[in-house]
């Protein structure tokens, strides 16, 4: 069904309602494809329509781009259309405001946001809609754009749809990003593969009946036979592998057969594996055991006629559905369920959205493993991820202002901070950022931190150099240990007068000062405490009182 129908349905229902705000909002607005701007938004609705989004999905997909491209703004949404729509146009809005150019940090940092922000998966599928239809449509925008857009959708959306399980989308993610960050070999196999894919698929559709018949024979019941052809972004991957040799990729196109139930998938296997011979480790039973995105599905590899290599997948309609559609085929599965068993359908929902964690904490390098496993526990609670104006994502703990992301670009803009403005407002230093907030730090040359930071800054690096700045620059005084000279000396009048003025003249603080008979030493004992911990200057001031007229012997300790 597609979000016109679902409108047409009701025609006072929120999808409906949507329908008519939306296009009346993008009214005039155009598309560099020369498409109405409305086409867009209604074909995003149109996707997350036909993966059976809920109502606020659908349409928060058609409002998706109301508050960034129309004066409207988001407590226009709220006003009509409710909290929950105007949580996930929100949450679109500001994964729009990410921009990837390929920096390793920024990718961890930019899956890390998405999760922060997709929190709601729907955020998530909206997000991916948009992008699907983006790239469809990705040929009329300036080389420049094309390129980052697809840097961008390669490796950060194709394999955010992978891990949601919805293999379909991911596989034309990549197809679509493919030839604008890799064109020569995109021609290149246009150019050697064409004809491959032609006489593999006339071959196919001669084995296609004998395959057809033998099922039959073995009452397995077929709800279909096609046929799946490998794309081209994941032929290339395979290629590079084998030394360009299409001739070795067996999968250019490879049966699939889907059955009604799970006795049907074994059995069609035996079928096969009764026709043609096998190929030794090449049979793989991801029901037994999915991959880790959830798919299932027996694969297996036979010598077919002619000694021909072929690949067949074999799977139940509702596997099928969900190897295309992964988690937005959960979320039909959950809606339709939810009445009858709400408490299981909040497992399976924990369970994905564990998934998408752990796709967040897998580390891209080994080594990082454990250091990830120690930063695991509640690891979203503790951070926040803030952006800068161009879309560079900024990781900070929890609670923290604008002046911890002042010194997070760099430690003068954090010195130099004045104001800031979060999502184009101004916000003083103290506000506390949140996720996707977009931050302009205003800064003033030669200027030195303030004092008061040091009372709502989060970082404890960043509290740790306001400290040391400001102490540097005297204005913070340093808490300073004090030292006690214990001064032996033969007791005589104006003694302590002296040991106090020898002090003095170091321009020491003196904070106490005590004398009286040493007892076992049989001479006069001073004590005196004063402000000072550095050992070169005690030094000096000990070899100063050992000069002093009667001083027999002079020890110094910190107190
Ligand atoms: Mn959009």
């Amino acid at each position: 069904m597609t979000a016109r129908e679902l409108a047409e349905r009701s025609s006072r229902g929120l999808v409906a309602r949507a329908y008519q705000f939306a296009r009346k909002a993008h009214t005039g607005q155009k598309r560099l494809s020369g498409e109405t701007y409305f086409s867009h938004v209604e074909s995003v609705a149109d996707q997350l329509a036909a993966w059976h989004l809920d109502e606020d999905g659908v349409a928060a997909g058609l409002l998706h781009d109301v508050v960034e491209d129309t004066p409207h703004t988001l407590d226009d949404i709220e006003r009509e259309f409710g909290a929950m729509v105007r949580s996930l146009v929100d949450g679109v809005t500001k994964i729009g405001h990410i921009k990837y150019r390929g920096k390793e940090e920024q990718k961890e940092n930019l899956r890390k946001l998405m999760l922060a922000l997709g929190e709601d998966i729907r955020v998530i599928l909206i997000k991916l809609a948009d992008r699907q239809h983006n790239m469809r449509t990705l040929s009329f925008l300036p080389r420049e754009k094309q390129e980052r857009i697809a840097l961008e959708t390669a490796e950060i959306y194709a394999p955010l749809a992978y891990r949601l399980g919805m293999q379909h989308l991911a596989g034309e993610l990549e197809d679509l990003a493919f030839p604008y960050l890799h064109p020569k070999e995109h021609a290149w196999l246009l150019n050697n593969t064409r004809t491959r894919y032609e006489e593999r698929e006339r071959y196919l559709e001669k084995i296609k009946p004998v395959v057809a018949s033998a099922l039959a024979r073995a009452r397995v019941r077929i709800e279909k036979i096609e046929f799946r052809v490998k794309r081209y972004a994941s032929l290339y991957k395979k290629l590079v592998q084998n030394e360009m040799d299409v001739a070795r990729i067996y999968d250019l196109i490879a049966f699939r057969i889907i059955v009604p139930d799970l006795k049907d998938c074994y059995t069609a296997l035996g079928v096969i594996h009764e026709l043609w011979p096998p190929l030794p480790g090449r049979i793989k039973d991801y029901i037994a055991m999915p991959k880790p995105n959830g798919y299932r599905s027996l694969h297996t590899t036979v010598f077919c006629e002619d000694e021909t290599v072929v690949e067949f997948q074999v799977r139940t309609g509702e596997m099928h559905r969900e190897a295309e559609d992964g988690i937005a085929a959960h979320f039909t599965y959950k809606e339709r369920k939810r009445a009858k068993d709400s408490l299981k359908a909040r497992q399976e929902e924990v369970e994905w959205v564990q998934r998408l964690r752990e796709w967040q904490e897998e580390p891209e390098n080994k080594k990082d493993k454990q250091f990830i496993e120690a930063m695991k526990i509640d690891f979203f609670k503790d951070r926040i991820f803030a952006l800068t104006t161009k879309g560079e994502v900024i990781d900070l703990p929890a609670g923290a202002t604008p002046v911890d992301f002042a010194y997070r670009i760099h430690t003068n803009v954090g010195d130099e901070c004045v104001g800031a403005r979060a999502n184009d407002r101004p916000v003083p230093l103290d506000y506390e950022l949140r996720s996707g907030d977009v931050v302009k730090i205003l800064t003033q040359k030669n200027k030195r931190p303030s004092l008061d930071w040091i009372t709502f800054v989060k970082s404890p690096s960043v509290k740790r150099h306001i400290r040391g700045t400001l102490r540097k620059s005297g204005l913070l005084a340093r808490k300073i240990r004090r030292t006690e000279f214990l001064v032996s000396a033969i007791d005589r009048i104006g003694l302590l007068r002296d040991v106090s003025s020898t002090i003095s003249r170091t321009r020491t603080n003196i904070v106490s000062t005590s004398s009286g008979p040493d007892r076992r030493r049989e001479t006069h004992l001073i004590k005196v405490r004063c402000d000072v911990d550095d050992e070169v200057k005690i030094a000096r001031i000990a070899a100063r009182l050992k000069a002093v007229k009667g001083v027999i012997r002079v020890e110094a300790r910190f107190v």
